[in-house]
């Protein structure tokens, strides 16, 4: 008889491991607390906006292996955008000042050697003091590793880690810091390739995987929320949703896949990241000229990624909790302002707020830095058929979307491993 497996929590970390379990060998049941699927990664119905919209921009790099691998799987490759090599223009706010960081294909960097390839200012002596972040004392913090300031630091090392960590990088852990750059700028231009979801995360990611669920007989279960898990000789025993109660039999096993404040609510004596960064989002209802690139970077602004979608302009800010409390107009004025004069529009748009939506997440991720990063778990637990998975896990990576694949992917080969 196939084992169930109960799948709690239908981020990308609980999809993942039901997209590897969902075979003959086990019956696949997920249980999701909302009423949709996909987590911190979603798209909704804007009314401010009136169009479909991502609750936050995400940004892939084709060195994200399992991210690549996920999307393959579920017959969605096609649907990410993004040049053909690894090219990033930048553009410094105050100073009007411009440039595109241009990587080799492969792991040699020549391009730290060629003026108009890296950024303004910098020599190649620069890059090669930076090599310190790839090896670092794990428990320090990149501000105790690098220097964080000169202009290697503000035109690459700062926008990269910020984005990767979302964290202020000096407060960072060198550990996950080295981990990013190990597999993006040291991995070559092939690794750096950046992805974006064009049509947005539901149909790129959410409903693709949705459909190859139900297609191999997986089932998922909306606003159905785990409340308790009744515990017995070192296994789950039962799962109490509320309205109902499954005893689990013998073979059957459960992955916990779930945010950590809620893994920390339903696990005893789990040990968890307990502090968060905010990441904000502003989407303008503004359709984007033919030259505004697809992923824009702004160096000396609140604006830190200006992203064009069909019909709109989306700004990204990381570790945004200073921004939490501004009355949400007058940030939608401030960002509105950054984006015009980034994108050169004429004066009338630029005075002119289009439709727009400021979208907050104040958990986005948790913190980064080495205390927080101690206190994550691995996917093993006490309970012999009970695993964890999620961003927050101890995947080695930052909460990224690659990280949240990766902690399913384990969870479910520790599944698979699992003796009846
Ligand atoms: C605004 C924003 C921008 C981001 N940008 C990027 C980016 O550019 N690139 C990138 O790689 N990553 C990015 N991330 C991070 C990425 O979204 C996350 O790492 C990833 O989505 C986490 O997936 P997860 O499955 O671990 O967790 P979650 O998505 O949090 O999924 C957990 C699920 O568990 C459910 N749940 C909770 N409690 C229960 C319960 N008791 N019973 C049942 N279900 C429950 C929740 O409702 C949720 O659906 C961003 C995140 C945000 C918020």
């Amino acid at each position: 008889m196939p084992r169930t497996v109960h799948i709690i929590g239908a981020g990308l970390a609980g999809l993942s491991a039901a997209v590897r379990l969902a075979t003959a060998d086990h019956r696949v049941i997920v249980h999701e607390a909302t009423a949709f699927a996909g987590g911190r990664c979603r798209s909704y119905h804007d009314a401010s906006v009136g169009m479909t919209i991502d609750n936050g921009n995400h940004l892939l790099l084709s060195g994200n292996h399992a991210a690549l691998e996920f999307l393959r799987t579920i017959g969605s490759e096609h649907r990410l955008i993004g040049p053909a090599a690894a090219e990033f223009p930048f553009l410094d706010l105050k100073s009007g000042a411009h440039w595109t960081l241009r990587f080799d294909d492969g792991r040699l960097p020549l391009w730290i050697f060629d003026p108009r390839r890296r950024v303004p200012g910098t020599r190649a002596l620069d890059y090669i003091s930076m090599a310190r972040l790839l090896w670092p004392n794990p428990q320090k913090t990149v501000g105790e590793t690098i220097a964080c300031k000169g202009a290697l630091y503000s035109g690459l090392i700062e926008p990269l880690l910020l984005a990767a960590l979302n964290i202020d990088p000096p407060q960072g852990s060198a550990r996950l810091a080295a981990a990013v750059i190990r597999e993006t700028l040291a991995a070559g231009g092939r690794a750096c390739r950046p992805l974006i979801a064009r049509d947005g995360l539901a149909p790129t990611l959410i409903e693709p995987v949705l459909d190859y669920l139900r297609s191999r007989g997986a089932q998922i279960r909306l606003e159905h929320q785990l409340r308790t898990m009744r515990f017995e000789s070192r296994r789950v025993a039962a799962l109490d949703f509320g309205d109902e109660n499954v005893a689990l039999a013998e073979a059957d096993a459960v992955i916990l896949a779930v945010p950590p404040y809620a893994a920390a609510s339903l696990v005893p004596g789990l040990t968890v990241p307990k502090e968060f960064r905010a990441i904000v989002n502003a989407h303008f209802r503004y359709a984007p000229s033919a030259s505004q690139p697809p992923i824009l970077g702004i160096i000396n602004a609140t604006t830190q990624w200006i992203f064009a979608f069909p019909g709109r302009l989306s700004v990204t800010v990381s570790a945004g909790d200073a921004l939490l409390d501004t009355p949400r107009e007058q940030l939608a004025r401030t960002i509105w302002a950054e984006v015009a004069q980034a994108a050169a529009l004429p004066a009338e748009a630029a005075a002119d707020l289009p439709p727009w939506q400021i979208v907050r997440e104040r958990r986005a991720t948790f913190a980064a830095t080495p205390e927080q990063d101690k206190r994550r778990p691995g996917a093993r637990t006490a309970w012999r058929n009970l695993v964890l998975g999620g961003d927050w896990t101890n995947t080695g990576l930052p909460a990224t979307i690659e990280g949240a694949i990766r902690s399913g992917n384990r969870a479910a080969a520790l599944v698979s491993q699992m003796q009846p």
